[in-house]
């Protein structure tokens, strides 16, 4: 048996898979925050092109992934699936772990899937600058990698305290041409009602939202761009799926267990989509799990309600389990992972029971880590360690029954910008933390009313 099952560039899959026509019942509308009516098309045109706007709402099962962007997947697509032979070895597991590895794009992560095809729509479109925001700077160096392969302008709001604490994302956004600034900023409406508030905020992911969001729609030159969450991204993200399934047959083996972390949704929507359309189509019984940090629970623990996608207020209102617009993440949780909402699409398929949640906690998200590391090689992203800390969970659970399971694992990106988090997990400086209960009750008072 082959270690590392590959697809030729011939054989990477030309389309990607919409899941949305398929859908056992209809995902809930997206509503206009000013007349709580379903938005439409020309909502959002000021801030996305025509085309994506069109592919978040398709009603077609299949849409061609363009020349242009099939060139440049094929970089280095398709990506490799992996049998994690020696991690068996390690757990004296009967089940086969097989893991599908993003982090071998230029950026390190799944992340580029989308900002390619993204970049490339927007250019289609005569459009020539782009504001988004980014966390830890993973979506920010993907979309900067995207932007300057179509020549576009890239304007990067990044969360302050990665910004000061993470430098080489931001040096890597640099290097592909993209200006990056610290959120929050002085240098939009929202930034600056949070500043006057608080000039020490170290910011997050919704006030970066907000800032990005802001610039694109005040210019009308100017685009807005988002990494995860939206139908369109997933959409996107599904190559990893659709690659993943014709190398478990080339393995011979179907997944008996599909597992990915989720932070916005996109890297675990992108390999469990195509094994969810077996489900419906074909019933089969395939456990798929997403695994959240219990820092930001937001699927375990989140009520299902509409809520904004950041902190202001000013996006569309999106039907998604949540844990309040205004939620930031207790300051000791080093994994990644921090969006108070999530995909609404992996809500409802999680509504409908075609998914299952777990949420780990972060000890034991770093001993997986590092159990992957030191058999397998790679040094895994935070994020994806929470996927792996399942993944040797339910390995040892067919240890105990002596099932021979079939496990397939989204490696959605590397580790080498995280290293820092491993230091403090190795010299016992990270800490575990409780349900951040009180942070997520004072966050659901501000949720918006909807009727
Ligand atoms: C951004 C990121 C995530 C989380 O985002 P999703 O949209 O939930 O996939 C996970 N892993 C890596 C490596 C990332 O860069």
């Amino acid at each position: 048996m082959d270690t590392k099952i590959t697809l030729s560039e011939k054989e990477m899959p030309t389309k990607w898979y919409n899941i949305l026509p398929d859908l056992p019942e209809p995902l809930p509308a997206v509503l206009h925050p000013g007349t709580g009516n379903p938005v439409s098309p020309d909502d959002l045109a000021p801030l996305f092109p025509m085309a994506l706007i069109m592919q978040e709402f398709s009603p077609e099962s299949y849409i061609e992934i363009p020349e242009e962007v099939q060139q440049i997947y094929k970089m280095w697509r398709p990506a490799p699936l992996i049998r994690a032979y020696r991690l068996e070895k390690a757990l004296g597991t009967p089940a086969h772990i097989y893991y599908k590895y993003e982090g071998v794009s230029p950026a390190g992560s799944h992340k580029v899937n989308t900002s390619i095809p993204q970049a490339y729509y927007n250019k289609q479109e005569g459009i020539n600058r782009i504001a988004t925001e980014t966390g830890a700077g993973q979506w920010g160096s993907a979309l900067a990698l995207g932007c300057q392969y179509f020549d576009i302008e890239l304007k990067v709001y990044m969360v302050k305290i990665s910004y000061e604490q993470k430098p080489y994302r931001r040096i890597m956004m640099e290097t592909w041409g993209a200006e990056c600034i610290p959120s929050p900023s002085n240098q939009t409406n929202a930034g600056r009602a949070v500043l006057e508030n608080d000039p020490d905020c170290t910011g997050s992911l919704g006030i970066a939202i907000s800032e990005a969001v802001e610039d694109a729609a005040t210019r009308d030159d100017t685009h807005y761009s988002l990494g995860s969450v939206l139908n369109h991204v997933l959409l996107h993200q599904t190559i990893i799926g659709e690659e993943a399934m014709l190398q478990m047959e080339k393995a011979d083996a179907y997944p008996d267990v599909v597992i990915g972390c989720v932070g916005g949704g996109s890297n675990f929507g992108g390999i469990a989509i195509p094994f969810i359309r077996d489900k419906i189509k074909n019933g089969k019984k395939t456990k798929i799990i997403a695994v959240e940090p219990a820092a930001c629970p937001t699927l375990t623990k989140g009520p299902y309600e509409y809520d904004f996608g950041d902190v202001a207020g000013m996006t569309p209102l999106l039907k998604m389990y949540t844990l309040g617009h205004t939620f930031v993440p207790p300051p000791v949780h080093a994994g990644g992972l921090r969006y108070h909402g999530m995909s609404p699409l992996v809500c409802h398929l999680y509504k409908l029971g075609l998914v299952e949640a777990r949420a780990v906690h972060q000890l034991g998200t770093f001993e997986a880590a590092l159990q992957f590391a030191r058999t397998e090689g790679i040094i895994p992203a935070p994020e994806p360690s929470h996927a792996i800390r399942v993944t040797i969970d339910e390995a040892l659970k067919c240890k105990e029954t002596g099932e021979k399971k079939n496990i397939l694992l989204a490696l959605s990106g590397h580790g080498h910008f995280d290293l820092a988090s491993y230091e403090a997990y190795m010299s016992g400086k990270l800490q575990d933390y409780a349900y951040p209960e009180d942070l997520v009750k004072e966050a659901l008072t501000h949720l918006p009313k909807v009727d």
